[in-house]
């Protein structure tokens, strides 16, 4: 997998632990944002935390993403009051609140290098979607309590330089990141209190036993089996064939980024992260560097090959000056995403939990999840059972139809964009 450009500014190598250990109290799988916020939450609650990570630490979707911090939850609040109701839809609500809350105390307490900067921009494709922005921002205004500003066409024209899109609105509760700082800052803190964080090591399955989890893995020095007291499933889009249930349920789509060498000059005035109204949403933000990092389109192909030559057209529809732009890196990565769009963070038996499918909007719900599940296995169940009762449906046709069903999903999503629906 290509190299990102967090990679090459975070130098300093994750910790890795040596030799497994026979016992531990909970086994992780998965060292992205919920592994790592989960060992960190755990090993403070005084557990003895063991984490199984296949590849490096923070290298799957937690350390190669867009950095972008979205208050809410991945579905807006309308569809949360109409499928869920209103009850349900206000503890999501304050549960997103609690989320960004998380990143920010973490941010803060663990000294993160990790250049946070304030401000969203939801951008709209078409004059329908700016009309329904600027109706959301009002329910969340009179419901929510919320304060957004509306900007119209030339107004946001003017703060992200360029006149593609219809109008849109302005979020000072969310805001960008580099990831991989930030989920690096969690890694070494957890392992200075004592987590155990192994590299290298791939998880092949778990079983229940009289005497707890027995969890089987793999790494380059052979076969191990860990005996745990719960196991906590943290592989997200990355996870298969270790749980049927997460397989049914969970589906991987990699999206692709393209990030710039320095610009000349800014382009987003105040330095706001940008997403767009598309099913297929184009993401950006320029980083401290004045690199723009930018997202857009998504496949099944964990390697497509040459990334920047897919990305490019995009960035140059909404910034023809940067059809030649000199490239830093591009690189894809696999996000998880669920049939409901709803993350699936809940206990699956006694001493299993899960936390995945964010869907595309992982960095405060992962951090979040992982320390929701850590509060669980320490008795604190409130959070987790309120997230426990998202409905979690499989996606029809069973894992060996995801593929093609992703493929057809794609071509629909980019299909309604194209007709602006
Ligand atoms: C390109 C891209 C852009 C994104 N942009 C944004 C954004 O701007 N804002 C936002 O909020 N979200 C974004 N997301 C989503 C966000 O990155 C994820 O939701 C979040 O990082 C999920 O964290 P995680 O820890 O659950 O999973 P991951 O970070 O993917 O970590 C899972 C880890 O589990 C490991 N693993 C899997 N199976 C096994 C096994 N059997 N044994 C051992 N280890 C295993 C993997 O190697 C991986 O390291 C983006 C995702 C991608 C891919």
């Amino acid at each position: 997998m290509t190299d990102t450009i967090y990679a090459a500014d975070t130098a300093v190598p994750l910790p890795s632990e040596a030799s497994l250990p026979e016992r531990t109290d909970v086994a992780i799988v998965g060292g992205g944002l919920t592994g790592l916020s989960a060992a960190l939450h755990l090993t403070r609650d005084g557990f003895h935390v063991t984490l199984l990570e296949a590849g490096r630490i923070a290298d799957g979707a937690s350390g190669r993403n867009g950095g972008q911090l979205h208050p809410g939850q991945r579905r807006d609040q309308v569809w949360l009051e109409q499928r869920l109701g209103p009850k349900m839809a206000n503890a999501l609500w304050r549960l997103g609140a609690e989320a960004i809350a998380l990143v920010h105390a973490l941010r803060t307490e663990l000294n993160a290098d990790c250049g946070w900067q304030p401000g969203l921009i939801e951008a709209a494709h078409t004059p329908q979607a700016f009309d329904e922005l600027r109706r959301y921002r009002d329910h969340l205004a009179a419901h929510y309590g919320t304060r957004q500003e509306v900007l119209s066409r030339s107004a946001l024209a003017e703060a992200i330089g360029t006149d593609f899109y219809h109008g849109g609105v302005r979020d000072a509760g969310g805001g960008h990141l580099n990831p991989l700082a930030f989920a690096k800052a969690i890694a070494e803190r957890a392992h200075v209190e004592g987590a155990r964080l192994h590299a290298g090591v791939r998880v092949t399955g778990h079983r229940l036993t009289p005497h707890g989890y027995c969890v089987d893995a793999q790494s380059a020095l052979g076969r191990h089996q860990i005996r745990a007291g719960s196991v906590i499933l943290a592989g997200n889009g990355y996870l298969r064939r270790v749980n049927p249930y997460l397989d049914a349920r969970v589906m991987p789509l990699v999206n692709y980024i393209l990030a710039t060498e320095p610009l000349p000059a800014r382009l987003i005035a105040k330095g706001e992260a940008v997403a767009d109204t598309r099913h297929v949403i184009r993401y950006f933000r320029e980083d401290g560097a004045g690199r723009m990092i930018f997202g857009g389109g998504e496949g099944y192909r964990r390697t497509p090959g040459d990334v920047a030559k897919l990305v490019r057209p995009y960035l140059a529809e909404l910034y023809p000056g940067l059809r030649d732009a000199p490239v830093a890196a591009a690189w894809a990565g696999t996000l998880g995403i669920t049939r409901l769009r709803m993350p699936i963070i809940r206990r699956l038996e006694p001493g299993l939990y899960v936390g995945a499918g964010y869907s595309g909007q992982g960095v405060g719900l992962a951090t979040f999840a992982g320390k929701v599940i850590a509060d669980a296995i320490a008795g604190e169940t409130s959070r987790l059972d309120v997230l426990g009762r998202l409905p979690a449906l499989p996606f029809p046709g069973g894992p060996m139809l995801q593929t093609p069903l992703a493929r057809l999903a794609l071509f629909v999503f980019a299909l309604r964009d194209r007709l602006g629906r």
